[in-house]
């Protein structure tokens, strides 16, 4: 905790522990059991149990389970299922606020005695109207004139299922003028004749969120009873309740933060209710759906999910995440920890016409610039399969893989070039004749032959056919409507992918990267040996990102965070740790500081460049404007120049070597050919002219072919100025140092 930046629900815990409020901290994390978890549970998950953790508390998981008509056991199931998995304990036994019926009632017994609750039994409409509206105070209903004992008799009636749904409510009587509608006669209670899965048909009244809420948080001992913004409002008539009955501090205080919205997905539980029961979707657990269940399901880890929860922080305002984010969580995750081989896809058959016989090659699972180390043996022979798309006939510019002309690297093996190329009658490749350079084994390649990539493959009598499944976003738009949204592409199913066998003897419950396929997981509900199936859990790249720079007719800023309803999207801990220090420490102006910010790929880019040369406001005015125009068309790994290269270019201009315009140049260069700076400056001969001995017969030139401006200039004009200093620097095409030149030309000028 210590060196983390607190957010502000830690700071008010500190503070109330520090002013002695409360001995122990307990929250509680109070779902309603009428769905699947989603990832916005998460988030309330990671807040309530890691405060409790964090401060040496507990917290409880109450079911919320007050509506019976909606509610059901398998969600119980789910919920505990995913505050597990995410590695929480909750104090106890799981409560339920059913638990607490007969106790709710006796307090409401007691509201009415206080002469602070009544039963009022005007329709619907009528109550409605009553209410007033937000600029117009409303009335008290006639019935809330109704003796103790007549309002007594009532509720008791209304529990024992003597009137219908809808005759009557249990009112508190609190303040129809009151300038927060929700103060105005809250109901408490409201009859329903339904069998409730756990209290049975007891109750034919069930209590109301803002009566039961407070008070399962008062019996539980709660102390900070945090829950999503929405309930601003409610928080009055939580505390309301809690006075009027006078009940006895500690008391728990309600705070509110904002709750996690995905773009692509939709988070509510009646949303995704609605594509499960209309088989959108295959289940609760379908590996697109934003549940915990499905999540799991897709191979997410727990701590990518937590790592993402953090990441996002605590804020005050409401504001959309995008789901890249959540995707960069798990790659980030997976990264240093997952073995990778080699599975084929869309398989082409190759024929090594020149190797016999067969051997077990050893190939490492981990790439050099991961700490992890393991190997196991990979089997080759003369027939392979490769990607499909990993040989062209007719290659295209910038094609680094087969060609009839170009070799290719298998993989942990060996260097191979297409011989012969075998069609069927419809003119489709379906084998290629291939031969091998012995020589050229990897790891201890001695052939000299240059390739241009290394491609996976396997061996075609040892791999194993698998199904495989790739998931793409569930909704075609960043805020989707309903279901017209669908992307019809989220699931593409690959019956007959081949596999090099190592990954099939592995226990399936671990997760591959699948080689320039992304990383995967083997579905632990369908998987069987008989017929293996792998879950892709995100491409190796964000595959978005590119499909949206291709698409030069969108508008092509898309910012990281999206903002809605006019609202500032709010700064993660982290951006804002970064805003300060931009403002405080390195002078940056906000507005360059905001953006760098809230991009850490330009953050990053930012401060390694500050490594090299350190001129913070100049080199920040470059990388939030040229650098970022850069990246709207490109990924960080296509740009063509380093971040050092962008402070030597800023170096450049603070020694004079160039002009600011100059470095415009040197930029746009740079990004084309990836030069260093300092070579294009030379080859080009782009150096600054700062020697008086070369600018002055350029300035004298100008003149001579202006004498009429000259003269007006001498009379007075003084707006010519410029007019000579532009001309100057055009005829040095841009190299003049302007303040050189701009001396030289008052001096000629004035004499
Ligand atoms: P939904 O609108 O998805 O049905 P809900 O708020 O009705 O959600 P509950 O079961 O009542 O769901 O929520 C349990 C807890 O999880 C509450 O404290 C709620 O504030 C929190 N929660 C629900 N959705 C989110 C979310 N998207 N972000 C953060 N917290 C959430
Ligand atoms: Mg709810």
């Amino acid at each position: 905790m210590e060196n983390r930046s607190k957010d502000f629900l830690r700071r008010v815990v500190e503070e109330d522990l520090k002013a002695g409020k409360y001995q122990e901290i307990v929250t509680r994390f109070p779902p309603e059991p009428n769905g699947f978890p989603h990832i916005g549970h998460a988030k309330s998950i990671s807040i309530n149990f890691g405060i409790a953790k964090d401060y040496q508390g507990r917290c409880n998981l109450r079911m919320d389970d007050t509506n019976p008509t909606t509610e059901d056991t398998q969600y119980v199931e789910a919920l505990k299922d995913a505050v597990q998995w995410l590695g929480f304990k909750w104090d106890k036994e799981v409560r339920y606020t059913s638990d607490y019926f007969s106790k709710l009632y006796e307090y409401a017994i007691k509201l009415i005695k206080m002469g602070k609750a009544y039963v009022d039994s005007l329709p619907e409409e009528e109550m409605r109207e009553y209410r007033g509206t937000v600029t117009q105070a409303g009335k008290r209903s006639k019935y809330a004139n109704r003796s103790v004992k007549e309002n007594l008799e009532l509720l008791e009636g209304m529990k024992k299922g003597e009137f219908k749904e809808g005759e009557h409510v249990l009112r508190a009587k609190i303040d129809m003028a009151s300038p927060n509608m929700k103060m105005r006669d809250p109901l408490l209670y409201r009859i329903k004749h339904a069998h409730h899965f756990r209290a049975g048909d007891e109750w034919a009244i069930y209590p109301m969120y803002d009566f039961a809420h407070c008070l399962s948080d008062y019996i539980e001992g709660v102390t900070h009873s945090i829950c999503t913004l929405e309930f601003e409002n409610n928080r009055e008539i939580y505390d309301w309740v809690l006075e009027t009955l006078e009940l006895e501090p500690p008391r728990p205080y309600q705070h509110e933060f904002a709750r996690l919205n995905i773009n692509y997905t939709v988070m509510s539980k009646r949303k995704l209710l609605e594509l499960v029961e209309k088989e959108v979707v295959s289940g609760w657990d379908d590996p697109r759906l934003p549940t915990i269940a499905g999540l799991r399901r897709r191979g997410y880890t727990p701590e990518s999910i937590l790592n993402f929860c953090e990441q996002i922080g605590v804020a005050k305002a409401n504001s959309v995440v995008d789901v890249a984010q959540l995707e960069f969580s798990i790659r980030d995750d997976l990264n240093p920890k997952v073995p990778r081989v080699m599975c084929v896809l869309d398989p082409l058959k190759v024929t090594i016409t020149n190797y016999e016989g067969s051997e077990e090659l050893d190939a490492s699972y981990y790439p050099h610039d991961v700490p992890k180390e393991g190997s196991r043996k990979v089997p080759f022979s003369k027939e392979i399969y490769i990607e499909r798309d990993d040989f062209m006939e007719n290659p295209t510019k910038g094609y680094f893989r087969l060609t009839p002309e170009q070799p290719v690297r298998l993989k942990h093996a060996y260097i191979i070039s297409c011989k012969e190329i075998i069609k069927d009658e419809q003119g489709n490749v379906v084998e290629i004749k291939a031969e091998y350079y012995p020589n050229s084994k990897s790891g201890s390649d001695r052939s000299g032959i240059k390739v241009r990539s290394a491609i996976q493959w396997v061996e075609a009598n040892e791999a194993k056919e698998i199904e495989v499944r790739l998931y793409d976003r569930l909704y075609n738009k960043e805020i989707p409507e309903g279901i017209e949204d669908i992307n019809p592409n989220s699931l593409k199913v690959v019956k007959n992918a081949l596999i090099e066998p190592a990954v099939i003897t592995q226990k399936p419950d671990i997760r591959f990267q699948f080689e320039r396929h992304g990383y995967f997981f083997a579905d632990p509900v369908e998987y069987s040996d008989e017929k293996p199936i792998f879950n892709r859990i995100v491409s190796l790249k964000d595959s978005w990102a590119k499909k949206k720079k291709t698409d030069r007719t969108k508008p092509k800023t898309e910012p990281k965070k999206v903002q809605i309803d006019g609202e500032v999207t709010p700064m993660t801990q982290e951006e804002e740790a970064r805003f300060e220090k931009y403002t405080n420490e390195l002078k940056l102006n906000s507005e360059v500081a905001n953006t760098l910010a809230r991009d850490k790929q330009l953050s990053s880019f930012y401060e390694e460049a500050l490594t090299t040369y350190s001129n913070p406001v100049n080199i920040a005015n470059l990388v939030t404007n040229e650098v970022a125009r850069e990246l709207k068309s490109k990924t960080i790994g296509e740009l063509k120049f380093k971040p050092k290269n962008i402070a030597n270019l800023i170096k450049m201009v603070d020694d004079e070597t160039i002009s600011t315009k100059i470095a415009k140049q040197v930029f746009e260069e740079m990004s084309r050919s990836g030069q260093e700076p300092q070579k294009i400056v030379e080859s080009k001969g782009l150096v600054q002219i700062s020697d008086p001995a070369v600018l002055l017969p350029i300035i004298e030139e100008v003149m001579a072919k202006n004498p009429d401006n000259v003269e007006k200039f001498r009379a007075g004009n003084s707006k010519l100025f410029g007019f000579f200093v532009g001309q100057v620097l055009k005829a040095t095409k841009g190299k003049g140092n302007p303040k050189v030149v701009n001396e030289l030309i008052k001096e000629k000028l004035n004499s």
